[in-house]
């Protein structure tokens, strides 16, 4: 793969460029170049710049509104629903996240009910900056059926990611942020075009028989869930809560309302946060402290998270994909 090296700002500049010049306006330009930024310097790589040229498939068949701010809504003193009103996730997030905060400082536990935004990103961004007010934080997703429910050969979740993230007193969250999907379709689309072999679980052939192979998966085949029916259990959960719990779709139904211009459909997103000052009334910090190091004293075990943050480390630039980086100048 030929690359080109370009500094995170130059990163953030083409992609403010790009999304300058297909519809958005200067705040919600600021808001994802900025996260797309982060997820080049995190090595967060499938969500940084290779998702622009479907945020911009987004804006241009105009089911994404660029320019939209969200309604927030205080429902209750720990509720806070957010209608984004066509825009993209993170400005919905960037809006919510610190009434969020705010609520969750003052009554204990608090969720964010977002819906109707256009969701493609990680997780992380949003639990990491909850954990960072020295709050625990999960969050959830649902998308288009990709994978099929233990006991069926059909999709019906999506790859619906779950994150979770703990604050730490002297040091960056502990942040795991996952899909539910054994593996990504992209990953397996590679394994096939490298003729590799997944592993048995990853999904199904268009016949319903466990395979190997990649190819019977990406062809016609479908994808399951991590860990059997106890990975079917946590995507169901997730459909539920990102979809019913907030008032949005279940991932079957944004699939029957989505255009399919390859940009994000519109859905819905779980947030809950919640204080542990309030809830241990111990010192929490240094017990879970221990706890950590307990772990990582156990043979080859690091934290989730820490890969990213070693990464961030680096200010240096990053070796972009330089056929990616052609695409998206050539959007502007
Ligand atoms: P990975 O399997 O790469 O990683 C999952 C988590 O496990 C990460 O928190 C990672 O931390 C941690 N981890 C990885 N290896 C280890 C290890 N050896 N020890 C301890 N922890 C480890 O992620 P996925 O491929 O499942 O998901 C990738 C991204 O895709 C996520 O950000 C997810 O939110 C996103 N996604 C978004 C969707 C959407 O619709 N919005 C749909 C599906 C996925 P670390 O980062 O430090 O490596």
């Amino acid at each position: 793969m030929k690359t080109v090296s370009l500094t995170l700002k130059e990163v953030y500049n083409l992609s403010k460029k790009t999304l300058l010049s297909n519809g958005c306006d200067e705040e919600t330009s600021d808001i994802l170049s900025d996260l797309i930024m982060k997820a080049e310097r995190d090595g967060s790589l499938s969500h940084g710049l290779f998702r622009l040229p479907a945020y911009v498939s987004g804006l241009k068949s105009g089911k994404i509104n660029g320019k939209a701010r969200p309604d927030i809504k205080k429902i209750s003193p720990s509720i806070i629903k957010i209608n984004g009103n066509n825009c993209l996730a993170p400005m919905a997030l960037n809006k919510g996240i610190p009434e969020l905060v705010k609520a969750t400082k003052e009554t204990g536990v608090a969720v964010l009910a977002i819906t109707n935004s256009h969701h493609m990103a990680a997780l992380w961004p949003e639990t990491e900056a909850i954990a960072e007010h020295g709050l625990v934080a999960f969050a959830c997703t649902s998308y288009k059926p990709a994978v099929a429910p233990a006991g069926s050969i059909k999709p019906l979740f999506g790859t619906n990611p779950i994150s979770f993230a703990w604050p730490r007193k002297n040091d960056t969250p502990v942040v795991y942020d996952m899909a539910t999907a054994s593996m990504a379709m992209g990953e397996v689309q590679v394994a096939k075009r490298e003729g590799h072999k997944v592993p048995l679980g990853t999904g199904l052939s268009k016949d319903g028989k466990e395979t190997i192979d990649p190819g019977e998966i990406a062809d016609g085949g479908v994808l399951l869930p991590f860990g059997g029916h106890k990975g079917s259990g946590i995507a169901m959960m997730v459909e539920l809560l990102a979809g019913s719990l907030v008032g949005d779709n279940f991932s079957y139904e944004t699939a029957a309302r989505d255009n399919n211009d390859g940009g994000p459909p519109s859905g819905g997103e779980f947030i809950l946060a919640m204080s542990p000052e309030k809830t241990s009334e111990k010192d929490w910090d240094n017990h879970a402290s221990e706890f950590f190091c307990k772990m990582k004293s156990m043979g080859d075990v690091r934290l989730p998270g820490e890969r990213r943050h070693k990464n961030r480390l680096d200010k240096g630039p990053r070796n972009i994909n330089e056929e990616l980086v052609n695409k998206i100048k050539s959007l502007s």
